[in-house]
């Protein structure tokens, strides 16, 4: 017998050193997904950070991002004091003030707009994780003019979901990773929804019994681990998903009983060509929509139980034509229009491809069920033995969102979703608690009441469900700065960021008087038109005063925004403050059961900064916000931020963190505010979890336990089922408005697009800027995504993750660098309607033939981030934002929208066009445009050359231990072992020394 030499040799690494002297858990903020962690400490200096095994969120997985949040809280990039700008904007000249000048500057400047005219400040913060918070803040003092980042990211997915099924992907819901058998993922990157895809992803690849689908002009990330890739053409996703549809129609795989029983494709809709009803749902003298019963063979309430409502079938009924919804879609989708052999040039994916993969969605969904031997009870009591699932589900992100056509993309997957009767069933889509909401859901937005000295009386976000939810003057015209639930965006549920800086630029529909931003780098990577949103910042009028008049900015760092801010409210780092990851918010939960999660400060500020949050509520004090103070005009919460998240309500029991409430701390969800709240998420590694009971799993929609739980703790209104709206009667009431009915009508100049776009079933429509260039001149798609290494700008700050990817190619089909010439390394420029980037390029096979890509918020600006002026990222990394317009091109009568998505205001990044042209040798070397480095801030000036982290933290070996430095592997340190003499190399183990630096 042969011996193996390496079989008796075992790695023996040691995994759980001790490497501090303290532990203290918290929740990660290096990416969205909120990632519970452990940091340890030594010496009051973090140490080193792992995932917390006990997370619901990560189960103690930790990414690249996560486990270099050391240097992100390092950073020479960070903020160290107020400032006030002392020059010109733009110059990065400032002086540095104390805390309080700066608070009463603030206060000066937000409480005199507030006594006049609250709409004059717009409030919009970036990529915070406390929406709650800044949103309400927003509401107390007066203006509409507020919203996150989510006009620029994903309001698409969210509305979509929203007003189709109740939820939607990521935060919202999630695959049913153990159970399913048919994985179809659309348009993902990898930066998105890390760990828990990540997680989910091994999990079922593993168990080796689904196949994986990635739909994606590009193979990247997890594409690569996909078992079948599908290099769609960009802003085609929604042809494709309507062609599948259309294929299953045809062949009758859909999920008949799910549709009746779930959904309302059995509601009648009214056929009355021209009258003001057309197109609504019959409705009973109660308001309830009507379903024809077979049965009975009358109209009933289509709510009843127990009745079995026709699915098709045109009907007279008192005079009135009406036809199920479902027979209106199915007319819709069997239109020979959508059948696989008409759309397979435009999608880039061969017919055949189209039909097959409808034909394995179909054999996964009804001939793979999934059985799990668990009895509930519907919303009518109706009992069931067992809970039947069709194990196919899906995801989707930001590579559907952002195009303008990606509101009715993302509503076309939930609908294959829905046909499929997969949503929440077992194997299928599960939604994540608190959703599903009601669909279509509520409440309305509030704003249009702005008056002086008075808060809004709900939140300024919300979502309209006909033209009287408009925030809009009598005569039509936009009430807040961003155009956001105008007649142009009527649906932009999470407001319009990206247009409101060339607003208030313009004064289009008015001017403001401070423009109040957190966390957003608007400056560079945040903003499309990159250039022109800085001279909207620094431009003036003829008297030498700005345009936008008051900035006030506050970020950790020293971003791209910084310079073009009068006011600068230093912010901390993630592991310097309270933080509240709430329900009320971004929920954390898994299908399985709520959470919730709260950060505390792991070490202290060595700088004169605040969090955030205490300035907002500190300056809602000084401004006298009502809903800050007592009755007698102390401040409400004295104790700052932390006694806010413990002592604030919502409504009557529901506060910012649902655990451990009621003055005995044992109510979860719902009960009184609770003062050791905040000890017990401590005791706890920071976070709540709640575990539903089997029963509640699945089909929560219509799950009569579920329901009624989530009723009780306020996620949902009533306990009513939650019927899936695949025809959307709100959109219908918008296009009734748009061909002359009611009394709130869009203005003559915007009846075509509301009508167009306001179609009740999804469709299929050209991207804008597709439409509006000569395509012979622009005949390349332009994406970006972002590596998983990297999440937005935040990234290339980051001393570690800097050394993975310090600067961006721009990658190009094999077959298109043929043709223009091109090897890697190459430099060309980058040409759209609207500008021109010089970029090195890199050959790749995994691309769409039609379509370049780039690692986006790669390329900086010289002098921003803490950054040498030599940087890579200065130098050779660039920005495809600089040839992204923020306008599409004029209409006729020369007037310009937003380069958004009709429904929703999402920005439409990547609806981007463009041409390659290979540089001359004389114009390679250096990306372009390179814009004038800023100055720097006077703290970044001992920026030492090389950064390095840990030489004081290293242990002393113990007992006279052999700590000869051999050699470097990865990020471990290898040793000799002096027990054993086992040297590190070929074929021996290695040991890492307790100890030792690892
Ligand atoms: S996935 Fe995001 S939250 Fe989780 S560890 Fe990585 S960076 Fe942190």
């Amino acid at each position: 017998m042969t011996l193996n030499p390496f079989e008796t040799v075992r790695e023996t690494v040691e995994t759980t050193q001790t490497v501090s002297d303290e532990v203290k858990t918290t929740t990660c903020y290096m990416c969205a997904c909120r990632c519970g962690i452990r940091v340890h400490l030594k010496d009051n200096q973090v140490r080193y950070i792992e995932g917390n095994p006990d997370h619901p969120v990560n189960k103690g997985v930790l990414c690249a991002k996560g486990s270099a949040g050391i240097m992100q809280h390092l950073s020479p990039a960070r903020l160290t004091k107020p400032l006030l700008r002392s020059g010109p904007r733009g110059s990065g000249q400032f002086k540095e003030i104390e805390w309080d000048e700066a608070l009463a500057l603030a206060t000066d400047w937000l409480g005199s707009i507030r006594a006049r005219d609250p709409k004059k400040l717009a409030f919009f913060t970036g990529r915070d994780q406390s929406q709650s918070l800044t949103g309400w803040w927003a509401a107390q003092f007066g203006t509409p003019n507020f919203a996150a980042h989510g006009g620029f990211c994903s309001v698409n997915m969210a509305a979509a979901g929203l007003y189709s099924i109740g939820g939607s992907f990521w935060e919202f819901g999630e695959p049913d990773w153990d159970l399913t058998r048919y994985f179809l993922m659309f348009g993902v990157a990898e930066d998105h929804d890390s760990n828990p895809i990540k997680m989910g992803l091994g999990r079922m690849k593993s168990q080796g019994k689904a196949k994986f689908v990635s739909v994606n002009p590009v193979r990247t990330g997890y594409s690569a681990i996909a078992d079948e890739w599908v290099g769609i053409r960009p802003g085609t996703d929604g042809l494709f998903v309507l062609s599948l549809v259309h294929e299953l129609l045809k062949s009758e795989n859909i999920d008949w009983d799910y549709l009746t029983r779930y959904t309302n494709a059995p509601w009648l809709v009214i056929d009355a060509p021209g009258e003001p009803l057309n197109g609504l749902f019959l409705r009973d003298p109660d308001g309830n929509p009507m379903a024809w019963d077979a049965a009975s063979g009358k109209a009933v309430n289509a709510l009843s139980a127990d009745i079995t409502p026709s699915l098709v079938g045109e009907r007279v009924l008192d005079g009135t034509r009406v036809v199920p919804s479902f027979e209106l879609l199915a007319r819709r989708c069997l239109d020979p229009s959508y059948a696989p052999d008409a759309v397979a040039e435009k999608c880039g994916i061969p017919a055949g491809t189209i039909r097959r993969i409808a034909a394995e969605l179909a054999e996964a969904a009804f001939k793979s069920e999934v059985e799990l031997d668990v009895a509930w009870t519907d919303w009518a009591g109706r009992k069931h033995d067992k809970m039947i699932g069709r194990p196919v589900s899906m995801h989707a992100m930001r590579g559907i969102s952002a195009h303008s056509n990606g509101f009715h993309t993302c509503r076309s997957i939930h609908m294959l979703q829905v046909l499929l009767g997969s949503i929440d069933a077992p194997g299928g889509f599960r939604y994540k608690p608190p959703f599903p909401r009601m669909t279509p859901p509520h409440p309305a937005p509030a704003g249009a009441d702005s008056k002086p000295n008075t808060p809004l009386t709900g939140m300024p976000l919300g979502f309209p469900l006909s033209p009287d939810d408009l925030i809009i003057n009598d005569d039509g015209s936009p009430k807040r700065i961003d155009k956001a639930y105008s007649w142009e965006f009527p649906l932009a549920a999470h407001g319009m960021m990206h247009s409101v800086i060339h607003n208030a630029w313009a004064g289009d529909p008015y001017p403001v008087d401070v423009l109040f931003m957190y966390m957003a780098n608007m400056g560079w990577n945040s903003s499309m038109n990159t250039s022109g949103t800085l001279h909207y910042l620094t431009d003036r009028h003829e008297n030498g005063e700005y345009k936008i008049p008051k900035i006030i900015y506050s970020d950790a760092y020293y971003s791209e925004m910084v310079p073009y801010a009068d006011l600068i409210l230093p912010d901390t780092t993630y592991l310097e403050r309270w933080d509240c990851i709430s329900l009320l918010d971004r929920p954390i939960g898994s299908a399985h059961g709520p959470a919730d999660s709260i950060r505390q400060p792991v070490v202290k500020p060595d700088r004169d900064v605040r969090p955030f949050q205490e300035v907002l509520i500190e300056l809602g004090v000084r401004i006298g916000l009502p809903g800050l103070l007592t009755p007698e005009g102390a401040p409400k919460y004295p104790g700052g931020y932390t006694d806010y998240m413990v002592n604030h309500q919502r409504a009557p029991g529901v506060g910012p963190l649902a655990g451990w409430r009621g003055t005995s701390g044992n109510e979860h969800g719902r009960g009184e505010s609770n003062p050791d709240q905040l000890k017990r998420y401590l005791e706890n590694g920071c976070f709540w979890k709640m575990d539903f009971s089997p029963d509640q799993m699945y089909f929560k929609h219509a799950n009569k336990s579920y329901l009624e739980l989530a009723h009780k703790l306020g996620w949902i209104p009533n306990s009513n089922q939650i019927v899936m709206q695949l025809y959307s009667e709100p959109m219908q009431r918008f296009r009734l408005a748009a061909q002359g009915h009611g009394d709130r009508q869009p203005p003559d100049a915007l009846r075509d697009r509301v009508e167009t776009y306001f179609d009740p079933l999804p469709i299929w429509y050209q991207p804008f800027e597709e439409g509006a260039v000569n395509l012979t001149d622009f005949p390349l798609h332009a994406l970006t995504q972002r590596p998983m290494q990297m999440y937005h700008s935040w990234g290339s700050q980051n001393a570690w993750l800097r050394q993975i990817t310090a600067a961006n190619r721009l990658y190009v089909p094999d077959g298109l660098a043929d043709k223009h010439s091109l090897n890697d390394d190459d430099w060309v420029w980058i040409v759209s309607h609207h500008g021109r980037v010089k970029a090195q390029i890199k050959r790749m096979a995994g691309v769409n033939g039609e379509t370049v890509w780039t690692w986006n918020a790669i390329g900086k600006r010289r002098g921003a981030w803490g950054l040498s002026d030599d940087a890579p990222e200065s130098k050779k990394g660039f920005l495809l934002n600089h040839v992204i317009s923020d306008l599409l091109p004029p209409r006729e009568d020369g007037y310009r929208y937003s380069n958004s998505d009709p429904v929703t205001g999402q920005a439409a990044w990547y609806d981007l066009r463009v041409r390659l042209e290979k540089c001359s040798a004389d114009e390679a070397q250096e990306t372009e445009p390179r814009l004038d480095a800023v100055e720097e801030r006077p703290a970044s000036a001992n920026r030492p050359a090389i950064l390095s982290y840990g030489a004081n933290l290293k242990a002393t070996p113990s007992k006279g231990g052999n700590l000869e430095h051999r050699e470097w592997i990865g990020n471990r340190q290898e040793y000799a072992d002096q027990d054993t003499g086992i040297r590190p190399g070929h074929g021996n183990s290695i040991k890492t020394k307790p100890g030792s630096d690892h």
